[in-house]
C-alpha cells in the first residue's frame, strides 16, 4: 500500500496537507526527521500514515495523558489497533498492553516519557517489534525550550539500529530545532520546516495604563470582531471574573470534565451573536481543539513565553480568512514577571526546607522511606506548614528532577458541591448563621451551582467540612469532599541535605527568564509583530 492510498483507506482523506507528503517520505525512506509544523497543521498523520504503510509497531513518546487517550480512541475508531502505557496504570494492565504489542497486531503504543525512567521497562521495549519511534511535543527535550521535561533525555537510550526517529513539534527557535536532533542522536540533520509566517494573521500589541485599563479594552475589542473568541487568562479567577464580565463561559483546569467538556462543545456550536461564542480560559483549554474559523485570540496577561503565546495565538484564522491575534500588555506585566522567575526557580535552602517539611509531614524519618508513595494532601500540606503554594509546588518539582523524590500532581480534585434545592424551597428552610451565610455564598460565587457540581475554591477548613456535611445530611447540597491525589515517592531515603543539580538549575532559570525577555521584547518592540515572530523562529 502506498502513502496516498492509506491517506484514503485508513483515514478516509483524499489528499496531504503541506508538508506531510515530505515528512511521510522522509519516515518511509528510513531518515530520523524533525518536523516543524503548527499546532492543527496535522502531524499526527505524519506518523499514523508511515507506519500503516510499514506494517509495523510504533512506538509513540508523547507527554499529555489525555492526548495519549484521545488518540487511542481515534484510532480505534478506525479499527487500528492501538494502546497506551502511562504512570498511575497497573501493573497487571501495563503488561497486557506490552503483551497485546509483543503479540498481537498493534500499530501503536503511546508512551509517557517518565515511562522511560523505568529500567524494567525499557528492558521490555527491547523485545517489541518496534518500525518506527515517534517523539511528540519533541521541544519538551530541550532545555533552551519552554517546557523541558528531564525524562525526555531518556529518549536516546531506547534508539535501536535500523529504527528511524521522528520528532515533532509545533515552535522551535533554530537553538532548540538543533538541541532537539543532538538529544535523539540524529544519525544526519534533517529538519522539514513550514514557515511560520501567517499572512492571514493580524498581530496587535495594545499598551494598557493597568488591569481597569486592559478589562475595558478586552470589552470593547471583543465586541468589535465577529464570530469565534479565545480570551486567554493566566489563572482562574481570572477567567471566571472576565468571563462573568464578557457574560459567557470561563474554562479552566479546576471545572470537572463533564463542565470543562460542555462548554467546550457550546463554544464550538455557538452562532455569531452568541455570548457563548466568547471563551475565556486559561492555557489548559486548546490542547487538541481545532476549530478553523476562530477570529480572535485575546491574551489579556503576558505568556511565559513567544513559544507558547505563538501556539496559542496561532488558533486564530485556521480557516485562512481573516483574525487576529492581540496582547494586551501593561508595565505591571514587567513586575510580576519578576515575581515568576522567583516563584519557579525557589533557593536550594527553600527546597531543603519543604523536603524535610514534607518528610516530617508523612512522618518519614530521616534514613527511611526508601521505595515508599504516599498520597499526599497537597493543600493541606501547604497550609498547615505555611508554605507559599507556587513556590512550594516549584519546589516539589525541583525535588523530583534531582532525584530525591518523584512528585505527580496531576490527580489532584477538589471538593465539589451542588446546590439540590431550589432557592423559594431554601427560602422556607431554617438555617443556622453559618449555614446561611455559606449558602449566600455559595449561590455569589458559583453561578450554575443548582444544576452541576462546582469545584471549590475556598480554603478548605474543619469547619467549611462540617458546615457542608450538615447541609448535605438534610439533603439540601451534594458534596464531594476533595480526593487530593497527588503522589509522592521517595527515590531515596531520606537525606540530610538537599543539593540542587547546580548546572541544569541555573540554565534553565537562565533560559527562563531569557524567554520573559523575550516576549516582553516582542510586546515592547516598535517592529512589525509578525516580522519580530518569524524572525525569533529563525526566518529571514
Ligand atoms: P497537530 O498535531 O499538528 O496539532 P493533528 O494531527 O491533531 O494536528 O491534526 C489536526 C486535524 O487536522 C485533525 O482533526 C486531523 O484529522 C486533520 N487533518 C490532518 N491531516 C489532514 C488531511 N490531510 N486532510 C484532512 N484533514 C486532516
Ligand atoms: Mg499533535
Amino acid at each position: 500500500m502506498t502513502a496516498q492510498e492509506a491517506l484514503k483507506h485508513y483515514f478516509g482523506y483524499d489528499s496531504f496537507r503541506p508538508l506531510q507528503e515530505e515528512v511521510i517520505e522522509s519516515v518511509l525512506s528510513g531518515k530520523d526527521t524533525l518536523a516543524l509544523m503548527p499546532t492543527g497543521g496535522g502531524k499526527s498523520l505524519c506518523f499514523q500514515v508511515p507506519t500503516m504503510v510499514m506494517e509495523k509497531l510504533t512506538l509513540v513518546i508523547t507527554p499529555l495523558i489525555a492526548l495519549m487517550k484521545d488518540q487511542v480512541e481515534h484510532l480505534k475508531d478506525r479499527r487500528i489497533l492501538a494502546t497506551a502505557i502511562y504512570s498511575g496504570m497497573s501493573y497487571d494492565k501495563q503488561k497486557v498492553a506490552l503483551d497485546n504489542c509483543l503479540f498481537g497486531p498493534y500499530r501503536f503504543l503511546y508512551v509517557s516519557p517518565e515511562r522511560l525512567e523505568n529500567e524494567d521497562f525499557r528492558q521490555r521495549l527491547q523485545a517489541l517489534p518496534i518500525g518506527l519511534i515517534v517523539v511528540d511535543e519533541a521541544h519538551c527535550i530541550c532545555e533552551w525550550g519552554y517546557d523541558f521535561r528531564p525524562s525526555y533525555l531518556r529518549i536516546a537510550s531506547i534508539r535501536r539500529e535500523g529504527v528511524p526517529i521522528l520528532a515533532l513539534t509545533a515552535t522551535a527557535t533554530a537553538e532548540v530545532a538543533e538541541d532537539i536532533q543532538t538529544q535523539l542522536a540524529f544519525r544526519e540533520p534533517n529538519i522539514i520546516r513550514q514557515s511560520f509566517r501567517r499572512e492571514n494573521l493580524q498581530y496587535v500589541v495594545r499598551t494598557c495604563a493597568d488591569l481597569n485599563e486592559k478589562i475595558a479594552q478586552m470589552q470593547h475589542i471583543v465586541s468589535r470582531v465577529e464570530g469565534s473568541v479565545i480570551v486567554y487568562v493566566r489563572n482562574r479567577k481570572h477567567a471566571e471574573e472576565w468571563a462573568h464580565i464578557l457574560g459567557t463561559h470561563c474554562y479552566h483546569a479546576g471545572l470537572d470534565p463533564v463542565t470543562r467538556a460542555r462548554r467546550q462543545e457550546q463554544w464550538m456550536q455557538a452562532d455569531a451573536s452568541s455570548p457563548l461564542r466568547v471563551i475565556v480560559c486559561t492555557n489548559a483549554f486548546g490542547m487538541g481543539i481545532d476549530k478553523p474559523d476562530v477570529r480572535l485570540v485575546l491574551h489579556v496577561d503576558l505568556p511565559d513565553s513567544i513559544e507558547s503565546y505563538f501556539q496559542e495565538a496561532g488558533r486564530a484564522g485556521r480557516d485562512g480568512e481573516k483574525a487576529y491575534a492581540v496582547l494586551l500588555f501593561a508595565p505591571l506585566d514587567i513586575t510580576i514577571a519578576r515575581r515568576r522567575v522567583a516563584e519557579n526557580y525557589p533557593s536550594q535552602e527553600f527546597v531543603e526546607k519543604v523536603y524535610h517539611k514534607l518528610s516530617d509531614y508523612l512522618m518519614v524519618g530521616a534514613g527511611s522511606g526508601l521505595g515508599h508513595t504516599f498520597m499526599v494532601h497537597l493543600f493541606d500540606f501547604i497550609s498547615r506548614m505555611h508554605l507559599p503554594s507556587q513556590s512550594t509546588l516549584a519546589a516539589l518539582q525541583w525535588l523530583t528532577t534531582a532525584g530525591y523524590i518523584a512528585f505527580e500532581p496531576e490527580q489532584e480534585t477538589q471538593a465539589r458541591v451542588r446546590i439540590d434545592m431550589p432557592v423559594y424551597e431554601l427560602r422556607q428552610c431554617t438555617f443556622s448563621d453559618e449555614q446561611e451565610t455559606l449558602l449566600q455564598s455559595l449561590m455569589r460565587r458559583y453561578t450554575g451551582i443548582f444544576t452541576d457540581l462546582q469545584y471549590l475554591h475556598e480554603l478548605m477548613t474543619n469547619e467549611l467540612h462540617q458546615l457542608l456535611v450538615s447541609l448535605a445530611q438534610r439533603r439540601i447540597i451534594t458534596y464531594v469532599p476533595r480526593t487530593v491525589a497527588a503522589r509522592v515517592t521517595y527515590v531515596q531515603e531520606r537525606q540530610t541535605q538537599v543539593f540542587l543539580p547546580k548546572g541544569l538549575y541555573g540554565r534553565l532559570r537562565e533560559r527562563y527568564i531569557g524567554r520573559l525577555k523575550a516576549i516582553l521584547d516582542y510586546a515592547q518592540t516598535p517592529e512589525d509583530k509578525q516580522t519580530f515572530l518569524v524572525s525569533y523562529f529563525g526566518e529571514e
